[in-house]
């Protein structure tokens, strides 16, 4: 082998024998299966619009079951976002799956700033990684970031609400947006094309930048990109019953009039999602994430200085990081002072109750204890006079047994003086 440099260097030369660095994919792959990989995908849309049925049958497992009920089965009255872990594996190959719920989203009657969750939740997810990146020691960074966002559209072949246009609009530049028709065997074939063609329009009427499926120099990968173009938004069925058609076992919705089967590419575009999702765009969809959205976020937050308000939203300064500073430290010691004079309000309010109290108690034990007295002054009183009263009776008892004495006396010497008598 000849090492080559400067311009010839740039030629490429086809080597005699074989060295070896034909092996690279290879050392790639396996370094790959046994890491695993993951994947984080959100689900935003009304409840009720199969969110929960898709991701189900997306990934041929009960990710909702009645332990984790999807999110028409929970009452929520905000929008929150809800994560659930699965780990998936086929033919050896490990996927940690994170799904991210949105229950509650555009339920309430004022749906005004509901996105607001969802974009606190992105750039958390931004911000960990950041921060992980950041440390002294880096080990294997976990990539908990949201990495695809399937936005479901009410089947109502009207176009877009305005809380649809809304949400891309505040999400298009943080998150790959795939927009979906949901519960698309509601619809004719007719009334579902019509009705792509109408999301289009308003989508670049309102210059709302979806997914872009990649540019590259391979025909063949450029060809499916454009028929995958060409579907989007993806109209999809869910379902995760089973059931015969003419001797095959197929996943559908019974009607009267026949079955809409889920993996029919005539009958939906369930595949194709899966497909894009699954087998040939997970790695761009990541890559675009870390390369586009994060990069984004990461350059804003690097080079100004975020502040996060008590709301919990982020808000960007473009000053100095000094006077930032300066300014936070002005902003901290007022809230400082503030909260010193209201703790100081409450500590007086409190003594002035705790004064009060006593006061109230004090004026209630001195009126007891005037009762108390009053009733000890009636029970001497009483006792006086009972004691006048037992002296007096005690007195005459006396005096009654001294005349009785008397009497007695005066009849012993009358008997005497009669007796002599008659003795002479
Ligand atoms: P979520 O609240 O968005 O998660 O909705 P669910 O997945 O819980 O579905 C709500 C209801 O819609 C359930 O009764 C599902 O059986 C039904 N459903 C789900 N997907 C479809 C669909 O593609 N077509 C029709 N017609 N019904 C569906």
């Amino acid at each position: 082998m000849v090492l080559l440099s400067g311009e010839m260097a740039q030629q490429p030369k086809s080597l005699d024998s074989y060295v070896g660095f034909a092996n690279l994919p290879n050392q790639l792959y396996r370094k790959s299966v046994k890491q695993g990989f993951e994947f984080t995908l959100m689900v935003v849309g009304e409840s009720g619009l199969g969110k929960s049925t898709l991701i189900n049958s997306l990934f041929l497992s009960d990710l909702y079951s009645k332990e984790y009920p999807g999110p028409a089965f929970r009452i929520k009255k905000t929008v929150q976002v809800e994560t659930t872990k699965v780990l998936v594996k086929e033919n050896g190959v490990s996927l940690r799956l994170t799904i991210c719920d949105t229950p509650g989203f555009g339920d309430a009657v004022d749906n005004s700033d509901c996105w607001q969750p969802v974009i606190g939740h992105i750039e958390s997810k931004f911000e960990d990684y950041l921060n992980a990146e950041s440390m002294v020691s880096r080990t294997k960074i976990a990539d908990n970031r949201v990495h695809c966002c399937l936005y479901f559209i009410a089947p109502t072949g009207h176009g877009l609400k305005p809380l649809d246009i809304e949400f891309m609009k505040h999400l298009h530049d943080k998150v790959n947006i795939i927009p979906l028709i949901a519960k698309a065997d509601t619809m004719t074939p007719e009334e579902c094309l019509k009705f792509k063609q109408q999301i289009m329009r308003e989508i670049r009427e309102h210059q709302i930048q979806l997914y872009e499926f990649p540019e590259c120099d391979d025909e063949e990968e450029n060809r499916l990109n454009k028929k995958l173009k060409s579907r989007v938004p993806f109209a999809v069925v869910g379902s995760n019953t089973v059931m015969e058609v003419g001797g095959r076992r197929v996943r559908g919705r019974q009607y009267p009039w026949g079955i809409a089967e889920v993996e029919n590419i005539d009958h939906c575009d369930f595949t194709v999602l899966r497909d894009m999702l699954i087998r040939t765009h997970m790695q761009d969809l990541k890559d675009v994430t870390n390369n586009v959205h994060y990069e984004n976020y990461r350059s804003k937050k690097l080079s100004s200085v975020s502040t996060t308000t008590n709301d919990g939203r982020t808000k960007t300064q473009t000053k100095s990081p000094l006077a930032q500073m300066e300014e936070e430290k002005m902003e901290h010691m007022q809230k400082m002072k503030k909260m010193e004079t209201e703790m100081e309000e409450v500590f007086r309010m409190k003594v002035q109750e705790k004064k009060q109290k006593l006061q109230d108690s004090e004026a209630d034990l001195s009126r007891r204890h005037e009762a108390m007295k009053k009733n000890l002054e009636q029970g001497y009183a009483q006792l006086d006079e009972k004691q006048r009263q037992f002296e007096k009776e005690r007195q005459e008892f006396e005096l009654q047994q001294q005349r009785f004495a008397e009497e007695k006396k005066g009849d012993k010497t009358l008997d005497k003086k009669r007796k002599t008598k008659t003795l002479f």
